[in-house]
């Protein structure tokens, strides 16, 4: 997936503060943060959307929540929303599954 600017900031081609990692998933700062705490989990497998996963991916959906539970907690967040941007008409701009963390 070398077009995917997603792929390309998880093999750290392209420069981002990037918060957490494990085998599973990357957490960044978004570069055009909408709230004091603004991170996107990314899972490191290339799924373009929402609409793609299989039940097979449920787990690492699971995983995401919590990471971003926990980031959250780190962050010293009282309260946030996890969004998920699905589709061209969702508000998706980049085609690479990602759990948007947006907290006061
Ligand atoms: P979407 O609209 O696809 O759900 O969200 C994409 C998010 O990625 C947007 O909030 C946008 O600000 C963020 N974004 C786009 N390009 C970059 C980038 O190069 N680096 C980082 N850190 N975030 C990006
Ligand atoms: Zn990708």
């Amino acid at each position: 997936m070398e077009a995917c600017l997603f792929c390309k900031i998880i093999a750290g081609e392209i420069p981002s503060k990037r918060e957490y990692e494990d085998e599973q998933c990357v957490a960044f700062h978004d570069i055009h943060p909408k709230e004091r705490v603004h991170l996107l989990v990314v899972p490191r497998k290339h799924i373009p959307t929402i609409a793609d996963i299989t039940d097979t991916d449920s787990p690492l959906i699971g995983h995401l929540t919590y990471v971003a539970k926990e980031l959250a907690a780190k962050l010293n967040s009282p309260g946030y929303k996890l969004q998920w941007n699905v589709g061209k008409e969702g508000g998706q701009e980049v085609f690479h599954i990602h759990l948007h963390l947006m907290g006061k």
